[in-house]
């Protein structure tokens, strides 16, 4: 009976919505599996902006610290965009990414059976699909000096540079080999050494870790250019991916569309170890905040929903519970309970909001 401490960050648009269902989800395994959750809630985003002039406060960002795990829902909305760039809902998000130092962005690709039709591929390519994408997000071209436009009228140039550090690299390739030890202990790294030094000095360090630290995983190298016809070709040919900033960000987006929906999309962004033994964490859904359907009921829960399941698996080291709540948002997919967003290309029964959060927790009921 352990008790974890969560800072809840509904956020705008459909992120209170869709956090509403989690909050259920959360109860549902407090009262019924008894792990205790130490809840607080608080504001990021426009809705911060709104109260406190700031899309992330000072004290909110201090309860970020200290907590075992961040859930965020969305930020961002039309009425923000016009504010100053450093006041936009956004901001507050990369503070959070950027203060608790999380560099290793982990985005499973996992296609439910019941949605593989959703997928571009052939079902027979996607269907069972489960990898995991982990892409370093703090350093690389996205972050790298000098950066900028120079010159003048038609001699202008363009400036971004990629740069990696030894420790930079093994760190995020630690993080990949342990996930890869808690799955098929599998990992393909990729990187483009074939053009790019920072490329060959990533293959180097990949080496190195595995040599020296975690000889029991199977290692490959992939080109990212090759990579990326791997995953629409064979992707079940994958298990964790790891790669750097700017490939991974094109090699998960890629992956993630594999599977279907946005509204089905978990994601987990994992720093250094704190004095628990665990990550600092922050999870979220890979989607937005929707403001086209905000209000409205028709927001899919599922991806808020997985993102609690990782949570519990890695932050809160209860892998058990994470894949019996997978289980049960699997299982209302298979009964055909369908979101508006999932209800195009698969037949089911349409359901709100508020509906799948009920489906999702009594299938759990259902399991027990
Ligand atoms: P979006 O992800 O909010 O929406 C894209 C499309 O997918 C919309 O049609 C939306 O209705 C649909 N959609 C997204 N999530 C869904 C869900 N759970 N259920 C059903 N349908 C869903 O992306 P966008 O429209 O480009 O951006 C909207 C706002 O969100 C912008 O302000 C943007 O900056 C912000 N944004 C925030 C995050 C984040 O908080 N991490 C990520 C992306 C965009």
């Amino acid at each position: 009976m352990g008790k974890f401490s969560l800072l809840i960050l509904p956020g705008d648009g459909i992120g209170p919505e869709v956090m509403t269902e989690v909050k259920r989800v959360i109860d549902w395994f407090e009262q019924r599996r008894k792990i205790i959750f130490n809840v607080e809630e608080d504001l990021v985003g426009g809705c911060a902006y709104d109260k406190y002039g700031t899309p992330l406060s000072d004290s909110t960002m201090n309860k970020a610290h200290k907590v075992d795990a961040v859930l965020l829902g969305a930020v961002g909305g039309p009425i923000y965009e016009k504010l100053h760039f450093d006041k936009q809902p956004e901001r507050g998000l990369l503070r959070l990414r950027k203060e608790m130092d999380l560099y290793a962005n982990l985005r499973p690709a996992q296609c439910f059976d019941a949605l593989a039709d959703f997928s571009s591929l052939k079902k027979d390519i996607v269907s069972g699909l489960d990898i995991m994408i982990v892409r370093e997000l703090t350093s690389g071209i996205y972050f790298g000096e000098p950066r900028g436009i120079e010159g003048h009228g038609d001699n202008r140039v363009g400036i971004n540079t990629t740069r990696y550090t030894t420790n930079e690299i093994r760190r995020v390739a630690r993080s990949a080999f342990e996930l890869a030890r808690k799955r098929d202990n599998r990992l393909c790294s990729m990187e483009k050494a074939n053009v790019m030094e920072s490329g060959v000095l990533w293959r180097e360090e990949l080496k190195y870790v595995h040599e020296n630290e975690y000889p029991d995983v199977e290692l490959s190298h992939m080109y990212a250019d090759a990579g990326a016809m791997q995953l629409v070709r064979w992707p079940k040919q994958f298990d964790v991916i790891v790669t750097d900033n700017l490939f991974g960000d094109i090699l998960s987006d890629c992956a993630a569309m594999l599977t279907g929906s946005l509204g089905m999309l978990p994601s987990a962004s994992l720093g250094t170890l704190m004095d628990s033994g665990l990550p600092k964490a922050l999870y979220e859904p890979v989607h937005g905040s929707a403001p086209d359907i905000a209000g409205l009921g028709q927001a899919n829960p599922c991806a808020c929903i997985l993102s609690f399941a990782m949570a519990l698996r890695y932050s809160f080291d209860k892998g058990n519970e994470a894949t019996y709540l997978e289980q049960a948002v699997q299982n209302v997919l298979s009964e055909g309970f369908r979101t508006k967003d999932l209800i195009q290309a698969s037949k089911g029964k349409e359901v709100s909001t508020s509906e799948m959060g009920d489906a999702i927790i009594n299938n759990l009921e259902k399991m027990r």
